[in-house]
């Protein structure tokens, strides 16, 4: 049985899953800890991502809304970033899970000096095809993304504690260290649907 929602299902799964850690209202840690094998497991795999979702554009890298929790207390986005693509500096405000699904990408994350200027904390950090980085006020927040792969997009799928397209976040100038407020939004008006699961209920019934 083949259709347009089989490729979805491990995404719904993983929806379903994190809904059902969030539902605990564990601390941040645990979320951090549990969501993150459940993000490893949902990487592991690249067959599921659909194509409206993971297509660059020429100029910005792209944030496609898979999923927002009714209650906002999680969204699920997936990142496409073409060559050259980079992020401003910028914080989340909430815990955020990073999970590379296609090519690499690197961070680099800066801390807030005494002369209030921003400083990088130690090199980019890069993030292979399958592995995860995390972020939040708790652990550092602030930090820039790039595509590391020169010649090719990459896709990672990202997991925060909010409507992450929603919230009130900061950029900060490089030099400065100034904040200025930033919505970053979504870049697609609907997410996929996850839910037609007719094709398993008729096959169930054997019509
Ligand atoms: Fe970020």
């Amino acid at each position: 049985m083949v259709g347009p929602t089989a490729t979805v299902a491990p995404l719904r799964a993983f929806v379903s899953d994190f809904t059902r850690l969030i539902d605990r209202n564990p601390e941040e840690a645990v979320i951090l800890e549990e969501g993150r094998a459940l993000l490893a497991h949902l990487i592991a795999d690249d067959g599921w991502l659909p194509e409206a979702c993971a297509q660059p554009h020429p100029q910005y890298y792209q944030q496609y809304l898979l999923h927002c929790d009714p209650l906002e207390r999680f969204s699920v986005v997936s990142f496409v970033w073409g060559p050259g693509q980079k992020t401003p500096i910028h914080n989340h405000t909430v815990w955020g899970l990073i999970g590379v699904l296609r090519g690499a990408e690197a961070s680099l994350r800066f801390r807030r000096a005494a002369s209030g200027a921003l400083e990088p904390v130690g090199e980019a950090e890069v993030l292979h095809q399958g592995e995860i980085d995390a972020v939040s006020p708790a652990i550092g927040d602030i930090h820039e993304v790039s595509n590391h792969e020169p010649a090719r997009t990459s896709v990672s799928i990202h997991v925060y504690g909010a409507n992450i397209g929603a919230v009130a976040r900061k950029v900060f100038d490089p030099a400065t260290g100034t904040p200025k407020p930033f919505v970053s939004g979504y870049s697609s008006a609907v997410p996929p649907n996850l839910w037609d699961r007719s094709a398993e209920t008729r096959a169930a019934l054997g019509s």
